[in-house]
C-alpha cells in the first residue's frame, strides 16, 4: 500500500505530467470503488487538471477552476485511497474502448486531451476491491480526510512529543494511527522503528524524551530519504524503488543490513511486520501469538 512518501512522488508525477490538460472522458470500470454520486465522474469531462496534492495516504487530483466568496481557489478534488493493491498507473496513449466493467485490475481511467491520450488509470490488484475514490468540493467532505491527524512530516518534534504523551498503545500501533498522526503505514512504521531502535511493543507514553528524540528524528529521516528516492520515478517504478530502500519490512528471514541478525516476523490474521531483535529487542524475539499458539 503506498504510504506518505509514494503518494507524495505520484502527487509529483501528476503536477509534471498532467497539469493544464482538460478531462476528456473518465471510464469507471467498477462502480463501487467510486464513492460519491453528487457530482457524478462525468462533470470532471472538460476540466483542466490545476494540480495535485496530498492528504496523509490521500491522493487528490485538483480542478480548482473557479475562486470561492472568500477568493480562494474553488472546484472539484478527486480524491483517491489506494489500498494494499492499489496503484495510480500514467499511460501516454489508452484504449479508446470503454473497459469492461469488473475485468482486471482497471478500476478509474481519466483520458486527458483526447480519449485514448494521455491520462491515468487507478487500479487495484487482487479480488478484495477496497480502492476508494471520492469526487467532492471539498477535500474534508472525505471521511477519512476529516479525521486525519496532523502530518507526520509537519510535526515539530515538541509537537510529536505532544502527541503521544500519556499513549498506552503500543509505538506500532500508534505510529500508523491515521486520526493521531497522518502518512505512515505498516511499512515505513517498521523502518522508522528500527532507524530507531525502538521495540515494536513499547508503550508509547513511558518512551523517555531521549528515545523519543530518537524516534522524531527516525521518523524525519525513513520519510524524507523515501520521498527523494520516490520523487521523480515513474509511478510504474515507485513500489520497486519502494522496497530498494527497505531494511527490515517484509525482509523476514534475511540478514539485517546493520547488525547481521535474523530479521523475523510477528503475523497476524491479515498483516504481519517485521524488526530486528538484534537492533531493536536485545536479541530476544517478539511473542508471535500465531506461532506460540501452534507450539502450545
Ligand atoms: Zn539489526
Amino acid at each position: 500500500m503506498p504510504e506518505l512518501p509514494e503518494v507524495e512522488a505520484l502527487a509529483h508525477h501528476l503536477r509534471e505530467h498532467a497539469l493544464y490538460r482538460p478531462v476528456a472522458r473518465v471510464d469507471v470500470a467498477t462502480m463501487s470503488g467510486v464513492k460519491t454520486f453528487d457530482p457524478p465522474v462525468s462533470e470532471l469531462v472538460g476540466r483542466v487538471v490545476t494540480g495535485a496534492a496530498r492528504y496523509g495516504k490521500f491522493l487528490s487530483v485538483e480542478f480548482l477552476d473557479r475562486v470561492d466568496g472568500d477568493g480562494n481557489p474553488a472546484g472539484l478534488h478527486l480524491v483517491t485511497h489506494l489500498s494494499r493493491a492499489g496503484w495510480l498507473r500514467w499511460h501516454d496513449t489508452a484504449s479508446v474502448t470503454p473497459p469492461k466493467p469488473g475485468r482486471g485490475p482497471l478500476e478509474l481511467r481519466v483520458h486527458l486531451d483526447h480519449v485514448g491520450g494521455p491520462g491515468f488509470d487507478l487500479t487495484e490488484a487482487g479480488t478484495q476491491k477496497r480502492l476508494a475514490v471520492y469526487l467532492v468540493h471539498d477535500p474534508q467532505e472525505v471521511p477519512g480526510i476529516a479525521r486525519l491527524g496532523p502530518d507526520a512530516l509537519a510535526l515539530s518534534r515538541d509537537e510529536f512529543g505532544a502527541l503521544l504523551a500519556g499513549r498506552t498503545e503500543r509505538i506500532k500501533t500508534l505510529l500508523v494511527e491515521q486520526t493521531v498522526m497522518a502518512g505512515v503505514g505498516n511499512a515505513y512504521s517498521d523502518e522508522i522503528l528500527h532507524t530507531a531502535k525502538l521495540s515494536p511493543y513499547a508503550v508509547t507514553g513511558r518512551l523517555k524524551a531521549a528515545q523519543l528524540d530518537v524516534l522524531h528524528a527516525a521518523m524525519r529521516s525513513v520519510l524524507t530519504d523515501a520521498v527523494e528516492r520516490s520523487v521523480g520515478h515513474n509511478a510504474a517504478e515507485l513500489k520497486g524503488e519502494k522496497r530498494s530502500g527497505l531494511r527490515v519490512h517484509a525482509r523476514n528471514g534475511l540478514p539485517c543490513p546493520v547488525c547481521g541478525d535474523t530479521v523475523r516476523e510477528v503475523s497476524f490474521t491479515t498483516k504481519s511486520f517485521q524488526y530486528c531483535p538484534g537492533c531493536q529487542t536485545g536479541g530476544t524475539p517478539l511473542a508471535d501469538r500465531r506461532l506460540s499458539r501452534l507450539v502450545r
